[in-house]
């Protein structure tokens, strides 16, 4: 093993790995990926994920370019609005409060639409998001921004990227994780690793790291992100640690972005401390809240849970909620609204209680201020703005007026029976710090200089998100940057 050496490694198998591997195996050059996973816990967050991909399109035209084969019942039923480079440009600035480095938001939005396109040209699937990101209203269906999905969702998206790296003759190693970087007077020389228990080197021309944000690292969680973080639940896999990121810093790179700031959303109460594949393509998500009213233990709503669509206010409320007495809640919902929930709701590993009255299903709402609940419903039954329509799949606007924390949309009493209820906590998904890259991913030292050889792509990279989550960009800006990290390695590596 020690002898071995290739032209270009990438450390990770998730979406931004997979993607520099596919794009430096463009380049005709020997490509090595390694996978710290054993090959059944493979691939990330990404193979945890929805499959969900955010990008440029303009309407329906667009949209049969990635899935030719929409029926006329679909095209007739669906209005699948479009989405600019400028509304893209825009949510990124405005919810990372345009901390954003411009220079890569540029990047991320202009070559989202062909990126994905040229997953698709490798093999990859996609189809409509129906029921997630499309709600149906009056017998159509509209989406938000965010249409499309692989076929298969987050696993179908590992094993196609999988798929495609092997029948491109790029080697993916698994139960083999990345300890250090081999760093010489020249850069960066290849990559220490433990594989099964055995220390060995392993030289190549150029390294991209793709390993991950820190999420699944209790202590540096409590470090970086504070108090409480450490018992925070992580929606995903295990294995991403800040290796890359320590790795890189180690030999001078430069850290960046917002290294207290995650994305972590509603997650179910009872659900275990790591991802859980068992339970399939769905998870432990409660992303229906802004259909609900959230009340903690004190029994009082903390924050507005109608504030803007569910993709641009789920990854920062898993902070807020973190933040409540006991790190928890409970979503309220009256029948009103049940049909509106996620299947993530319906699963059977789910913390949730009923009542046919109000008095029946606050008593069974553990460790919350019963008294306080009924008032806080009661007052916020009479503050909804009755005269506006609800619309469930826009923006309505029917919110409440005279609340302290007000509900800017879809608003509706909860008052007709049966009632259900769901417990939740935070569950992080990853980690916002990272390394700072060129706009050819290359890693950056503390001198702004590029660390020679040495390139970076996905949940590790910091600059791009800040306090908050545009939904379906990580798996764009992992696809995006491994595909740039993986050109400029392979170029580096033929001495381009
Ligand atoms: C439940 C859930 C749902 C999500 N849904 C969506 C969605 O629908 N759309 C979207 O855009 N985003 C979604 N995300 C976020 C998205 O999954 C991530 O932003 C994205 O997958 C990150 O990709 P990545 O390649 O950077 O990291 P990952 O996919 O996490 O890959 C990191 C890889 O590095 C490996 N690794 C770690 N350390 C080492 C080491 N030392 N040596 C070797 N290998 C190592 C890991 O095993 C893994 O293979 C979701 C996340 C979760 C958890």
């Amino acid at each position: 093993m020690n002898n071995e050496s290739y032209d270009v490694i990438v450390v990770g198998a998730g979406n931004a790995a997979l993607c520099a591997a596919l794009s430096a195996q463009e380049r005709g050059v020997k490509v090595l990926v390694l996978e710290r996973a054993p090959q059944e816990h493979r691939g990330g967050n990404s193979a945890f994920s929805g499959g969900a991909f955010r990008m440029v399109y303009n309407g329906l035209e667009d949209i049969k370019r990635f899935v030719p084969d929409l029926s006329e019942e679909e095209i007739a039923n669906t209005d699948f609005s479009e989405y600019t480079a400028e509304q893209f440009l825009d949510d990124l600035g405005r919810i990372t409060q345009y901390h954003i480095d411009p220079d890569l938001a540029e990047i991320l939005v202009r070559r989202s639409t062909d990126t994905v396109l040229w997953i698709r040209q490798k093999g990859l699937r996609f189809v409509p998001m129906y029921g997630v990101n499309a709600l149906k209203h009056k017998g159509r269906f509209k989406f938000f921004a965010q249409p499309l999905q692989t076929v298969g969702g987050g696993p179908g998206l590992v094993d196609g990227e999988i798929k495609a790296v092997e029948q491109r003759g790029v080697t993916v190693r698994y139960n083999a994780r990345a300890k250090e970087l081999l760093y010489g007077p020249d850069g960066v020389e290849g990559v220490q690793i433990v594989a099964n228990g055995v220390e060995a080197e392993i030289r190549a021309r150029a390294v991209v790291l793709a390993c991950g944000g820190f999420e699944g690292n209790r202590e540096w969680r409590t470090r970086y992100l504070g108090p409480g973080w450490d018992l925070a639940k992580v929606r995903g896999t295990r294995y991403n640690t800040g290796d890359g990121i320590r790795m890189a810093l180690k030999i001078g790179a430069q850290p960046c972005g917002n290294w207290s700031g995650a994305h972590a959303t509603d997650w179910d109460l009872n659900a275990p401390e790591y991802g859980d594949m068992s339970i399939g393509k769905i998870n432990y998500g409660k992303h229906s809240y802004p259909f609900s009213i959230v009340l903690n233990a004190n029994g009082v709503r903390f924050l507005d849970e109608g504030a803007d669509i569910r993709n641009l206010t789920y990854a920062k409320y898993g902070q807020a909620i973190l933040a409540q007495p006991g790190q928890f809640c409970w979503q309220i919902f009256d029948s009103k609204v049940l049909h509106l929930l996620r299947e993530t709701y319906r699963i059977k590993q789910v913390t949730k209680v009923t009542g046919n009255t109000l008095n029946e299903l606050v008593s069974k709402l553990d460790g919350v201020n019963k008294e306080q609940a009924l008032k806080t419903i009661s007052e916020f039954n009479a503050a909804v703005m009755q005269g506006v329509p609800f619309i469930p799949n826009v923006k309505d606007g029917r919110g409440t007026t005279g609340l302290t924390i007000p509900k800017s949309n879809w608003a509706q009493t909860i008052d007709t029976p049966p009632f259900e209820a769901y417990g939740v906590t935070c569950g992080i998904t990853f980690t916002f710090g990272g390394l700072k890259i060129t706009t050819k991913a290359e890693v950056v030292d503390t001198e702004e200089k590029p660390i020679p050889g040495l390139y970076a792509a996905g949940e590790l990279v910091g600059g791009i998100y800040y306090f908050n989550y545009v939904g379906g960009s990580g798996l764009t800006n992992g696809a995006v940057f491994g595909r740039v990290a993986g050109e400029s390695a392979g170029r580096y590596a033929v001495g381009q």
